[in-house]
């Protein structure tokens, strides 16, 4: 069996749940899930983000998001007046469009189109039909001052191709911010057992450093955050070298 993550043919540690198995690569040392019967995308899903949250501007999860973001921010001093903000895979939007009460400009991708008929129609911000694994898509025209990637790396399949993306949309001050990237943890693995729809990859920290590198970026802030499940996520701060 080969890698999804490396394309090696190699050896992997299994983890088997109600609804996935896991497999942890011993070469990358990646772990990705495959579903045991077929699950797909349902407009439900996403008819979800819109019609009860998903994050809903009220909710517990939406305000801390909001702490952490302001905190993430915080340390660097960063002035958001007229700088152009990117969400990739950013849900309703109603994340990013909370960044013009600092004086930014809020940019939305998703990947169904629901979703990003909501944000332009009702949030009035530009949104683009974004899928992180085809390689015909592109992001925006323009250069962004902030990206920021929530959960979404754990959808991608091919690291390189999205920072090929990412780099094409940055200037030398670019700051990308990779928040809630779960590292291969058992916990998480078992965590959605009876779950059809969940991440499909996560990523070792050693890894996403060797792609971040060869890729053009710099990995130039590291933390470790407690999920409210009180497992650990990563946060990583990247900008592109020299
Ligand atoms: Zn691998």
């Amino acid at each position: 069996m080969r890698c999804q993550i490396c394309k090696e043919e190699t050896e992997f540690e299994e983890y088997d749940t109600a609804k996935h198995k896991w497999y942890v690569c011993k070469y990358c040392t990646n772990a990705f899930s495959l579903p045991k019967k077929d699950v797909s995308y349902t407009q439900e899903f996403y008819d979800y983000f819109i019609n009860f949250g998903h994050i809903k501007k009220q909710s517990y999860v939406f305000q801390n998001f909001m702490l952490e973001m302001e905190d993430i921010f915080e340390v660097d001093g960063f002035n958001f007046q007229d700088k152009k903000i990117l969400d990739i895979s950013g849900g309703n939007g109603h994340f990013v469009k909370k960044f013009e009460k600092f004086g930014a400009r809020a940019y939305l991708t998703e990947i169904n189109e629901t979703v990003v008929k909501y944000a332009r129609n009702r949030l009035k911000i530009p949104a683009i039909v974004f899928d992180l694994n085809d390689k015909r898509n592109k992001l925006f025209e323009e250069e962004f001052d902030v990206i920021l990637l929530r959960s979404c790396i754990m959808f991608c399949e091919d690291l390189s191709l999205l920072l090929k993306n990412l780099i094409s949309r940055c200037h030398d001050k670019t700051l990308v911010v990779f928040y809630d990237c779960i590292p291969p943890l058992i916990k998480k693995m078992y965590q959605f057992e009876n779950d059809d729809y969940i991440y499909r990859f996560f990523y070792d920290k050693e890894y996403l450093y060797k792609s971040f590198e060869e890729n053009g970026f710099d990995v130039i802030q590291h933390d470790y955050r407690n999920a409210l499940d009180k497992s650990v996520h990563y946060v990583l701060k990247v900008k592109k070298n020299g």
